[in-house]
């Protein structure tokens, strides 16, 4: 899923939907797990959805006699909840806030240790290590941890909402963690913002921490909510466009902590909090350009 070709699953199920569909059955990676994630169903009734391994997909594939017919029985309960995003301001000396995020909520198939302990670490991590610094920087940092991120990113949707639009405007950068300590190679998908980008690779030749960065908008954590309200705003990713890399078992029953590696882990806590040690001082000129053009 972290690809630049991939097409999101609510995209899947809602094409599914517009065709017509009874049930939506959506193959995972692994031979012999099911796979989680929100179908993006909203308030209205949508159609029955399930996470399925290969093996059960390529024992439902089309042969020469056709499809298969098959009975899927789901069971489910659904109840009115209610969870919070925690958000922790530590100010600096104007009113302006670099927003570092990760989200911390889960599914329950395994120990989301990738999805996402592993970005909700890292984030803990700069915050510690910058607390002393921030009250003589320029902005403030506002730890984020946002909740409901696997439900449509249903928290951080939620905070952006509720913000006024001079708080918008406050927020010049949103630094979001979601999935690192993999693979090889982190990459930035930067939402479309362009003039973040020679900023990242700077920071990230000073951190000699080798970043790749992939433009278009993807909507695949919280991010995604900052930049459609005009924030620049980037996801920080491990893995990407690296099928081998264990990112692919991202909600999966495999996302488990023997999949994290210390050494990617502090790489993505070595860049991040260069990243955000920078935008926390960076001259007001060059801050402001970030938001155009997008
Ligand atoms: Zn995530």
């Amino acid at each position: 899923m972290f690809s630049a070709g991939t097409i999101h699953r609510k995209l899947k199920y809602q094409a599914a939907v517009d065709a017509g569909a009874v049930g939506f059955l959506i193959c995972g990676p692994l031979p012999d797990s099911t796979v989680a994630g929100s179908s993006g169903r909203g308030s209205e009734h949508g159609i029955p959805a399930m996470g399925i391994g290969r093996d059960t997909a390529a024992l439902l594939a089309r042969d020469s006699k056709g499809r298969r017919v098959v009975r899927m029985v789901i069971e489910t309960s659904e109840a009115p909840a209610e969870v919070r995003n925690l958000v922790f301001d530590m100010p600096g000396n104007a009113h302006e806030w670099v927003v570092l995020s990760a989200h911390i909520d889960g599914h329950d198939l395994a120990q989301s240790a990738i999805d996402n302990a592993s970005g909700l670490a890292v984030v803990l991590a700069v915050a510690r290590s910058l607390s002393a610094s921030t009250a003589s920087s320029q902005r403030g940092l506002r730890l984020a941890l946002f909740n409901a991120e696997e439900w449509a990113l249903t928290g951080s949707a939620q905070y952006v909402s509720e913000l006024t639009q001079r708080e918008r405007d406050s927020i010049v950068l949103n630094v979001n963690v979601d999935s690192v300590g993999v693979g090889s190679k982190l990459t930035a998908l930067n939402s479309g913002f362009r003039a973040i980008e020679p900023f990242l690779l700077s920071q990230a030749e000073q951190a000699r921490v080798p970043l790749g960065l992939y433009r278009p908008l993807q909507m695949n954590s919280d991010h995604g909510n900052f930049a459609i309200a005009g924030i620049p705003a980037f996801r920080l990713v491990a893995g990407f466009n690296d099928f081998a890399a264990a990112t692919r078992f991202v909600l999966t029953a495999e996302d488990t902590r023997d999949k994290l590696n210390a050494d990617a882990l502090y790489r993505a806590f070595r860049l991040t909090r260069q990243i955000v040690a920078s935008a926390l001082s960076a001259p007001s000129a060059e801050v402001s350009a970030w938001r155009y053009p997008k």
